[in-house]
């Protein structure tokens, strides 16, 4: 590998993003021989932790690594925006993003960029180069790449562009392994056909599959990690997943790593879970919220437990109320003028409050807003899985002690982390206050994963603490682009070698993080809708 200064022009960049990378779960099927390309990639250049968003959820965390910004700038803190007048929660979509991503930093010094499958993309914004909008994407058939020309030469060359794979709607491990690795595979197609198009200053893709098969299947592959080989069909079905993905990164190394200097990271990684916890019950149990139905009583919780468990959830809700009017199933059922404070979904981690003035039908008068937030708080930590001995929360956030910025006041009141093993769910079908985890073996940590390889990357290299904001200002310097003083990560030069940094230096720009906005026009029922029934929300 050349150490010599390349001119600028020549280097090139690929920020390879695989959502939930993990790599506990990497080096276990590293050690079991499945993916030698990755492996080899991390020795000859350099790997670490690298530190998610609280909460590790996958829109917060994407937007911070691609902004450069805490979530408390950018005001992505979960899938849905806050409750609206109508008491909705709408999901997030890219005109929520106000400020530029890292693409927008790189087309506005005329460099060429390629930008796939980046969840909270859509709708897709003009980039000096192309866009192909990844998760939240409601559909297949609506208008998601840019220019939208290019829609019809991506289907063509992948026999139908796949956005996602719908993980819940499957019953069975094998044929959801098999449409997962029909998913990878049209994803490689993707990136091909779009990366052949021209030589590119700037690709940054995403393959979301690596979380749908790690919520799924966490389980299986600790299990393989236990046995130390796969024992099932099904445990060969996972393996050959991870050969894929390697054989991917392979691909991208042979073809690219000369030329282009390769990111490898992830949104958050993965852990175990045994339990998801109820936290509006444990809210109602404390009076802080009252529901209009019983949780877990009647006929219609009983039916609803049954479809859930067969895996018929799509069912399920259509039988709760609440879904046509695009409220979330749980927040249909709570009686708002009793409710003091609420949990939001798996997606949020978090805890509301109902505040007078701010909240649609607020009912905490804002003078006493501090006071009922330390109660709540008091109450959740309080919160304790008798049956196995401990706290279920590790910690309980205010929201001012971990966001910085003017969008702080969208944040959740109260933030959770819970403790390993644990997961917040408000789903009415889980309406005990612990619930098994069910089919999802999985759920996401804080410790993603970082690498890098190519031109200029010190080799062996271990770098620690990295965390999601710095990627885009290391990025930035290791093409020579300026800088805003406003960005909240620090440029890593551990990752580089003393060549590559020799004369380079931090150019500080002028100018501001936020994004001219486009007048996109946005159907967020339509989005919400397909949204539902594809199971993210
Ligand atoms: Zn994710």
């Amino acid at each position: 590998m050349s150490q010599k200064r390349q001119p600028d022009g020549r280097l090139k960049t690929i920020l390879l993003g695989l959502d939930g990378g993990d790599l506990e779960i990497f080096d276990l099927f590293i050690g079991l021989g499945l993916m030698p390309n990755l492996s080899a990639l991390m020795a000859g250049g350099c790997r670490g932790p690298l530190l998610s968003t609280i909460p590790p959820i996958t829109s917060p965390a994407w937007t911070t690594m691609t902004t450069g910004l805490d979530p408390g700038k950018h005001g992505i803190f979960s899938f849905h925006r806050r409750l609206d007048q109508e008491m909705r929660r709408v999901p997030v979509n890219s005109s929520d993003v106000k400020q530029k991503r890292i693409w927008d930093y790189f087309s506005e010094q005329g460099k060429r960029v390629c930008v796939i499958n980046v969840p909270l993309t859509y709708p897709p914004s003009p980039v000096n180069g192309l866009m192909v909008s990844g998760m939240l994407t409601p559909g297949s058939d609506v208008d998601f790449t840019y220019p939208e020309s290019l829609k019809t030469g991506l289907n063509d060359a992948c026999g139908g562009y796949q956005i996602d794979t719908p993980w819940h709607h499957y019953r069975r491990g094998r044929e959801l392994i098999a449409a997962l690795r029909a998913n990878l595979a049209n994803r490689r197609r993707a990136i091909e056909y779009l990366m052949a198009r021209e030589p590119f200053d700037f690709t940054m893709m995403v393959i979301s599959s690596t979380d749908r098969l790690q919520h799924a299947f966490y389980g299986r592959i600790a299990e393989i990690g236990r046995r130390g080989g796969a024992d099932s069909p099904l445990d060969e079905e996972i393996c050959r997943f991870y050969h894929d993905l390697d054989d991917l990164l392979g691909h991208l190394s042979r073809q690219y790593r000369k030329s282009h200097q390769i990111f490898i990271v992830s949104d958050h990684g993965f852990r175990p879970v045994h339990t998801k916890v109820n936290i509006n019950k444990w809210l109602a149990q404390h009076g802080c919220l009252r529901s209009k139905g019983a949780f877990g009583g009647g006929w219609l919780r009983f039916l609803i437990r049954r479809l859930d468990r067969v895996g018929a959830e799509r069912t399920a809700r259509k039988l709760l109320p609440g879904k046509r009017s695009g409220r979330t199933v749980a927040q249909a059922h709570i009686d708002w003028k009793n409710t003091r404070a609420y949990s939001g979904a798996a997606g949020d981690q978090a805890v509301y409050l109902n505040v007078a003035g701010r909240d649609p039908q607020g009912v905490v008068p804002p003078a006493d807003y501090i006071n009922e937030r330390d109660a709540v708080e008091k109450i959740l930590r309080s919160l304790f899985d008798r049956s196995r001995g401990e706290p279920v929360l590790d910690t309980v956030h205010r929201r001012e002690k971990i966001y910085r910025g003017p969008c702080v006041d969208r944040a959740p009141d109260l933030v959770l982390q819970c403790r390993r093993g644990y997961v917040i769910t408000d789903k009415r079908s889980e309406a005990r206050l612990f619930n098994p985890a069910g089919k999802q073996t999985g759920w996401h940590s804080m410790e993603g994963m970082f690498a890098a390889a190519g031109p200029g990357i010190g080799p062996g290299r271990r770098l620690r603490s990295l965390s999601l904001p710095d990627i885009l200002p290391t990025l930035l310097y290791s093409r020579d682009l300026p800088l805003l003083k406003s960005f909240d990560g620090a440029v890593r030069t551990g990752m580089f070698s003393p060549a590559f940094q020799q004369g380079r230096r931090i150019i500080q720009g002028e100018g501001s993080t936020e994004r001219t906005p486009e007048q996109a026009v946005v159907d967020e029922d339509l989005i919400g809708q397909r949204l539902r029934s594809l199971g993210y929300l």
